[in-house]
């Protein structure tokens, strides 16, 4: 990991190892001293002041973002683990360091390869109502390079939204979406503004499920693996918690999972290498650190 150390003060990287400190949960750490104004100090690696150990804090977020609920994670460490952790901490740290992640990897510049599947699914949030998740993958890489959270049906703002964060990462060969109404109007806003012929870089594929028979099934695959992981999302996510929770289950897809399919990881299919060690959610909250 080559992460600068900056001054916790004076955010220098002007520092020196001077010396270490024994520290209660995390070990003896190393102490740096800033010669610019001269202050000591234990660089922040993204767990400063966490009262658990970073190793148990990483494996909760891991097992909680690929296939456990928050209970499920308190059960697991209770039969695994000498220590005990609640569930509202499980959560707790999901949140917080998904935050501080996606701060990181929105300064990222994937590369992608413009083969672009996009749908709306219904999050079941809470009773008689549902949010929409809109998502998108680039089909070569599996990376999911856009998504929009919304508290609303399937509407024109949203859908031009979503494009717009389509378009943020990059213009695409195509766009393949299903027949839902909005799509071409918003697609072509977004996409279509050039007056000049060659300015229509990226097509738009509709795939009418009722003509074609056929469902758009590559960005399903990827809708299957992150509905099964919302399936208790009801009651227990409150609307700010959701689509936290939701950009985690990203995050994991992105980063930390090797895809079934290429045996790869989206982020490096994608040209993203990322120095994160074997514990990966543990390396890129360290990446994160800095930013
Ligand atoms: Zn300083």
């Amino acid at each position: 990991m080559d992460n600068k150390i900056r001054c916790r003060t004076c955010k220098s990287e002007n520092v020196v190892k001077r010396g270490t400190s024994p520290t209660k949960l995390r070990g003896v750490q190393q102490r740096y001293l800033c010669k610019d104004c001269h202050k000591t100090f234990i660089p922040d690696l993204g767990f400063w002041k966490m009262k658990n150990h970073e190793n148990k804090v990483t494996k909760a977020i891991d097992v909680y973002f690929s296939n456990l609920s928050s209970r499920k994670v308190r059960d697991f460490f209770y039969r695994h683990e000498e220590t005990k952790v609640s569930h509202v901490s499980v959560l707790d740290w999901c949140r917080k360091y998904v935050l501080k992640v996606q701060k990181y990897i929105d300064t990222l510049k994937p590369q992608l390869l413009g083969r672009v599947y996009a749908d709306e699914t219904e999050i079941d949030r809470e009773k008689n109502h549902n949010d929409i998740f809109w998502c998108s993958v680039d089909w070569d890489t599996r990376y999911i390079n856009a998504t929009l959270y919304s508290p609303h049906s399937q509407n024109m703002e949203d859908a031009t939204e979503f494009m717009h964060r389509i378009k943020q990462k990059g213009v695409p060969k195509y766009i393949q979406t299903d027949g839902l109404p909005f799509y071409p109007s918003a697609f072509s806003k977004v996409f279509g503004q050039g007056k000049r012929k060659y300015d229509l870089r990226t097509e738009h594929r509709v795939n009418n499920v009722s003509k074609t028979k056929k469902h758009n099934v590559r960005i399903e695959t990827v809708f299957s693996k992150i509905k099964d992981r919302v399936y208790d999302f009801r009651g227990l996510k409150a609307l700010w918690s959701a689509p936290i929770l939701l950009a985690g289950i990203v995050l994991q897809h992105n980063f930390i999972q090797k895809h079934t399919t290429t045996k790869a990881f989206p982020c490096e299919l994608a040209g993203l290498q990322l120095e994160t060690g074997v514990n990966r959610w543990l390396g890129i909250i360290r990446l994160s650190a800095e930013v």
